[in-house]
This record gives C-alpha cells, sequence and structure tokens, in this order.
C-alpha cells in the first residue's frame, strides 16, 4: 500500500509516500512558504534525486497539487498516476481528550479536531488546512489522523491532574495531555524488539531529544507520565522553549518590563531554553563547539540540559518502581554520543552501565550499554511518518 504521509503546517507541508510494509520512501519533500509565493523541494531517496522550484502557492490545495504533480512528474515523479496513492495520512498536533488513538477523517473527526483548536492554537488550525487540501484535490482518498497527543492518553489522572481548581479540569479540560507521542510509541516498540523481550512487563524512559525535547515513562508499552503539559513548553528545556518554570516569573518580569502575555509567551517559547542560557545558539552543535572553546554560558546552557534530562530519568525510575531499559531519540539523542554519556553518567546506582565504545554511534539503532549493565540503554532513531503510514494502512484496510 503507498500512503501519502502529510504534516502541514501554517506556511509549510512536509510530506512522504511510502510503503509501511516494506518501509520503503518513495518521494518526499517540503513546499514552504505557502500564502507568500510558494516554493518546492522535492527528494527521490532511490535516485538521489533532488527538483526545486517556484510554484504559486496561494494555499494548501495548490501546495496539494504541487505535490502531486512532481509525484507524477515524468523526470522526477515515482508513481504514474494519483490512483497509485491508496490513502494519506496526516499528522495532527492534539486531540485533547477526543482522541486515543489514529481515526478515519470523516465530519465528526474534523468537528473534534476543530474543538481541539484552543489547546492547539498555532498547530490544529493548520493541520486542518492540510486536511481540507487534501479532501479538495483528492476527494476519493480515504484520509486517516495521527495525533501527538494520543499515545499520552494511557497516563493515569495523578499524572495528568494539574493542582489548580478542579474544574479547570473539568470546564476547561486543563492537564497533562504531552506531545511526541508517535515518536514515543515508534521507539518504545522498537526498543522492546532490540532487547528481544515483549512489551508487557516491561518499564521504559523514552528520551526524545531534539529542538523540541519530551521525556516519557512507559510501562507494558503504554505511556504512564510524560514531561509536557497542556501545551509542548513544560518539561525539560529545549532549543528555544523554557521548559519548566515557576509562574512567579511571568508576574515579575511582565510587571518589571510591561510585557503583555503574548510577548512573554514569545519569550519562554522562541528567546529561552539553550538559547536563551547561552546567548549563543539554539543548535546542540553550535553550543558543544562554544563550550569547547571555553564560552561559560553555552557550558551553562549544556549542564542545565544533561542535569534537567537525568531529573526526570530518576523521577520516572522512581514512578514506575523501577526501569529496564533508556531510549534515546530524535536529533540530539540519535547523533550526540556526548550528550548521551553525560546524561546517562551518574545513574550508576540505579543499573545504568555505559559502554563508551558502543556508544560512539550515530543515527542507527543499537544497545550503547555494557552487557552488564541491569538497564539496557538504547540509541533509536525516530520515524514518525512510518507510524503515521502504518496506521493509515492498518485502519484503511479495515474499511
Ligand atoms: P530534531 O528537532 O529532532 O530535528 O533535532 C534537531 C537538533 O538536533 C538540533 O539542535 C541539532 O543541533 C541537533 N543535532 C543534530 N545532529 C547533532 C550532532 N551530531 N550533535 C549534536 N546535536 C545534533
Amino acid at each position: 500500500m503507498k500512503v501519502l504521509v502529510i504534516n502541514a503546517g501554517s506556511s509549510s507541508l512536509k510530506y512522504q509516500l511510502m510503503d509501511p510494509a516494506t518501509r520503503d520512501v518513495l518521494a518526499k519533500g517540503l513546499c514552504e512558504r505557502i500564502g507568500i509565493d510558494g516554493r518546492l523541494t522535492h527528494k527521490v531517496p532511490a535516485k538521489d534525486q533532488k527538483f526545486e522550484a517556484e510554484i504559486a502557492m496561494p494555499t494548501h490545495a495548490e501546495a496539494i497539487e504541487a505535490v502531486l504533480q512532481a509525484l507524477t512528474d515524468s523526470d522526477h515523479g515515482v508513481i504514474a498516476s494519483m490512483d497509485e496513492i491508496d490513502a494519506v495520512g496526516h499528522r495532527v498536533l492534539h486531540g485533547g481528550m477526543a482522541f486515543t488513538e489514529s481515526c478515519i477523517i470523516d465530519d465528526a473527526c474534523i468537528e473534534a479536531i476543530k474543538e481541539c483548536i484552543p489547546l492547539g492554537p498555532l498547530h490544529n488550525p493548520a493541520n486542518l488546512m492540510g486536511i481540507e487540501a487534501c479532501q479538495k484535490v483528492m476527494p476519493t482518498k480515504p484520509q486517516v489522523a495521527v495525533f501527538d497527543t494520543a499515545f499520552h492518553m494511557t497516563m493515569p489522572e495523578k499524572a495528568f491532574t494539574y493542582a489548580i481548581p478542579y474544574e479547570y479540569y473539568e470546564k476547561d479540560k486543563v492537564r497533562r495531555y504531552g506531545f511526541h507521542g508517535t515518536s514515543h510509541r515508534y521507539v518504545s516498540a522498537r526498543a522492546a524488539a532490540l532487547m528481544g523481550r515483549d512489551p508487557k512487563g516491561l518499564k521504559l524512559i523514552s528520551c526524545h531529544l531534539g529542538n523540541g525535547s519530551s521525556l516519557a515513562a512507559i510501562v507494558d508499552g503504554k505511556c504512564v507520565d510524560t514531561t509536557m503539559g497542556l501545551g509542548p513548553l513544560a518539561g525539560v528545556p529545549m532549543g528555544t522553549r523554557a521548559g519548566d518554570m515557576d509562574a512567579t516569573i511571568l508576574e515579575y518580569l511582565m510587571g518589571r518590563y510591561g510585557y503583555d502575555i503574548k510577548e512573554m509567551l514569545t519569550i519562554l517559547n522562541k528567546k529561552s531554553g539553550v538559547l536563551g542560557i547561552s546567548g549563543v545558539s539554539s543548535d546542540f552543535r553550535d553550543l558543544e563547539s562554544a563550550a569547547a572553546e571555553g564560552n561559560h554560558r553555552a557550558r551553562l546552557a549544556l549542564d542545565v540540559f544533561y542535569y534537567d534530562v537525568k531529573k526526570y530519568i530518576g523521577a520516572y525510575a522512581a514512578a514506575m518502581g523501577g526501569v529496564d531499559g533508556i531510549i534515546f531519540t530524535a536529533g540530539v539523542g540519535e547523533n550526540a554520543a556526548g550528550t548521551r554519556m553525560a546524561i546517562a553518567s551518574g545513574l550508576e546506582y540505579m543499573g545504568v552501565k555505559m559502554d563508551e565504545e558502543k556508544n560512539n554511534t550515530r543515527g542507527k539503532e543499537a544497545i550503547i550499554s555494557a552487557d552488564d549493565s541491569k538497564v539496557t540503554v538504547m540509541v533509536i532513531p525516530t520515524d514518525e511518518e512510518l507510524m503515521i503510514a502504518s496506521d493509515t494502512a492498518e485502519i484503511v484496510s479495515k474499511l
């Protein structure tokens, strides 16, 4: 089955055409500057081919048309016609409490995604634009929504409840939701396979460390806690996002500088995290270089990041009553051996023993703990597109 995976942002749209059974990626690419002018980058991995073009994209519908044109082009296309696409899978950020798993997109599903807009005000409208564009351009293709929040819906009440007046949960659905769920779901299933264990009976901590970062505690293949919250601003410090902090800081800084809430949130979302501490960059490679050259704030930013990730690993081991496996994934987790070492060192007391040589790996599945480590530490490259394509194929095959 060939599935077109779509991840629509407000002015961009990423796509991948793949066969989830064989994991073959036939083509992938990116539409940018939608609503401004329009630019397409299209890649065919099997032929190492790249095609770039300026194409007018006043709306997401023209972007999807450009994608279909590229996929069927006589030079850089990979299919003869649109008929070869069996289904479309969409990444949707916020499924609120309505979605515990992926689902076929029908009118009720669209209504429910719309109802989640107040919870995901930046992403859900963009995701809906992607869905509506595909419905317009490919009206007969079945479409599936895969939610970033769905995997976390198994969290127990005690893990998702905030200690604020309960009516805000009852009336306004204020609770921990968590994100990166598709990634945590994928890597935790792969981890069980790599360990040769059934997910049942397994306690895992998944560390998705990228530009955005979150950790998840997973028991029996189900999420029991995660670091992000109502939105993706909570948890460990990130590239530019603050992570957990004392809400008093908002009042204090807003009072001192006259910021309104929008300005304050821009600071916390875009100017904080390791960028905010270091003043150097949000990119971990830049921070490592600057720290190696003696830049104190770059060193401090990395230390704060390592420390907070380590603290959450300890917290989740306590919450689960132990841990069998720790997973590192996403840009930093998959590539930065030094970061993994810095986080995992000092955890010997809970049975983590790293193997320096095995840890010297990048971007491929590997066990990086010593053979006699009680806790298996792993690198598992995430593949959210494969997960979206697999869910789509599974749901569509049952129609
Ligand atoms: P992601 O959001 O998953 O795409 O991850 C992006 C982050 O991964 C950026 O901050 C990059 O600096 C980081 N990253 C990618 N490769 C490396 C590397 N070799 N060492 C350290 N960080 C890396």
